[in-house]
């Protein structure tokens, strides 16, 4: 039980959320939040990814129940309504503006337990649109989840809205995504093994020993 609720990622954890996404996950330091089951429902990203470059997002959804019913209601016209709302509702905008510095603050305390240290390129900016519009739900989402309820207002909403779909109270995984395929890995120089690949993958790895080959000539 202990295991299952840990933060820091396990291989499997890494399997599954690649699985989830259908691609291969960097830089994933941390599970932001668990399905009851222990599922990772969001990957914590690391703030400087491993090849330098600064990253904002941190907190990602990767379920795929959440993330289309997400989708649903971003089709449906909720961010044009939310970002209007946070025009005429100071209570709100400033329940957002909080949420956005709790987003900042959560990715510096992410730099640090992960020694990552300070990324001062990305120093005041969030994601999802915050602090004055939004501009992805799933972001706000993926926060929610992660700080837990009173936090991102909207985040808490949109959990609110998806309710018919997923909710906290139970395991949604069953059949959300194929657990028996094997991990997705399309950085295949980084792979030795050729069990499992497509014909395609084949082909692209073929073509990638040739080119390396043709460079050391
Ligand atoms: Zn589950």
């Amino acid at each position: 039980m202990s295991e299952t609720n840990a933060t820091v990622p396990t291989q499997e954890d890494l399997d599954t959320l690649s699985r989830q996404l259908g691609r291969p996950v960097r830089d994933v330091v941390e599970i932001g939040a668990r399905c009851v089951c222990g599922n990772p429902l969001v990957a914590t990203t690391s703030p400087r990814l491993s090849n330098g470059i600064p990253f904002p997002t941190t907190f990602y959804l990767t379920h795929p129940v959440i993330t289309a019913a997400v989708s649903r209601l971003e089709a449906a016209g909720v961010m044009t309504t939310m970002s209007e709302r946070l025009q005429t509702d100071t209570e709100l905008a400033d329940r957002y503006r909080a949420a956005h510095e709790n987003y900042l603050q959560s990715r510096n305390a992410v730099g640090q337990r992960t020694g990552v240290g300070a990324v001062p390129e990305i120093d005041g900016v969030s994601a999802g649109g915050m602090p004055s519009r939004v501009k992805c739900l799933h972001v706000l989402v993926g926060h929610a989840l992660a700080a837990g309820p009173g936090v991102n207002p909207l985040g808490d909403e949109a959990l609110e809205g998806i309710s018919e779909w997923w909710d906290g109270e139970q395991c949604w995984c069953a059949g959300a995504w194929d657990t028996e395929a094997s991990v997705p890995s399309r950085d295949l120089s980084r792979h030795t093994r050729t069990q499992g690949l497509t014909p395609d993958e084949l082909e692209q790895k073929r073509a990638e020993r040739r080119a390396a080959v043709e460079d050391n000539k």
